[in-house]
């Protein structure tokens, strides 16, 4: 048996001891303002047992972590034909390229890049009635907890200084590849990245990827290939330019944001999610990143 505690105790008084933490997103200003000292970990196994250290129930800002939400969303609603829309490949560019530029047919090159989530974004604007309602209520469903929230703050922040994302979405209008409102659309994008959340509710949401398409409380979300396919891009796209060193220290599907949360997971074993809001260059959480190397080197799991 894996004394997970154990090594997730070691995990965050390693953290705690560490001078040098990442630098906190500041082009968002309401993250500038959180403390670079939090450090949270939380892991559920298969068996839905729970082990955490630090910060674990503190919520912080989940950000692009919300892009595999709305993607599982999107492909319950219209299956396959999301793919039409968007296309599967890593970029190797960082979270807020305007990659579609490159590819001259407003195909964005993945789902878990910003211009890709704008375009997932559209879709769910398209079929919903009361799009961010809907949204927070499946998320809330998936985890089986409605105190889940976006906090307005954030979203209100992100939209006043979200220029680069009214570009992409821009760009992806006069492309054709978004059929609604840019300003409707980012409103529903800013509200989606604004889900707040810590990182036990993180794990219980994620569960779903490590249980093939299955909650907590055992509903089905998603299919076993859908399921497959939201792994396989979280662990090929789910850190941008950094997806490759992800997998060669962690070895796990995945999704960072730039409010420093990263979750992770190990089919039919667990699910661990991470916060400490320092990000290194390339935007992921620089302790989050460290964390789960030591998690799958000392547990020896991953998915190699
Ligand atoms: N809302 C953020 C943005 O669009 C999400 C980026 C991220 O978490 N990497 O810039």
């Amino acid at each position: 048996m894996i004394d997970f505690q154990r090594i997730l105790t070691s995990i965050n008084e390693a953290a705690s001891k560490e001078k040098d933490r990442g630098k906190v997103a500041d082009y968002i200003p309401e993250l500038a303002k959180v403390d670079v000292n939090n450090f949270g970990i939380h892991l559920i196994d298969s068996k839905q047992q729970s082990y955490s250290a630090g910060s674990s129930n503190k919520p912080f800002s989940i950000q692009s972590i919300s892009k595999v939400l709305s993607l599982s969303m999107a492909l319950g609603l219209i299956g396959d034909e999301v793919w039409k829309r968007v296309d599967v490949e890593p970029s190797g560019d960082p979270f807020n390229h305007l990659s579609l530029l490159e590819l001259e047919n407003g195909i964005p090159r993945n789902p878990l890049i910003n211009p890709g989530a704008i375009v997932i974004a559209d879709i769910l604007v398209s079929q919903l009635e009361n799009p961010k309602e809907e949204f927070l209520s499946f998320v809330q469903n998936i985890a089986n907890d409605h105190t889940i929230v976006f906090d307005l703050d954030v979203a209100k922040s992100e939209k006043r200084t979200g220029f680069r994302n009214f570009a992409a979405a821009n760009l992806l209008k006069s492309y054709g590849n978004l059929n609604n409102d840019v300003d409707v659309v980012l409103d529903f994008y800013f509200h989606q990245c604004s889900l707040s959340m810590c990182c036990a509710q993180l794990t219980s949401t994620f569960f779903m990827f490590m249980n093939h398409g299955k909650c907590i409380r055992n509903n089905t979300f998603l299919t076993i290939p859908q399921v497959k396919r939201i792994n396989a891009l979280m662990l090929t796209c789910g850190f941008y330019d950094e997806a490759g060193e992800f997998a060669f220290e962690v070895g796990l599907p995945g999704k960072s944001g730039v409010g420093g949360g990263i979750v992770a997971l190990l089919p039919n074993k667990f699910c661990v999610a991470t916060w400490s809001p320092g990000l290194n260059p390339k935007g992921n959480s620089k302790l989050g990143m460290l964390a789960l190397e030591k998690l799958t080197t000392e547990t020896e799991l991953s998915i190699f």
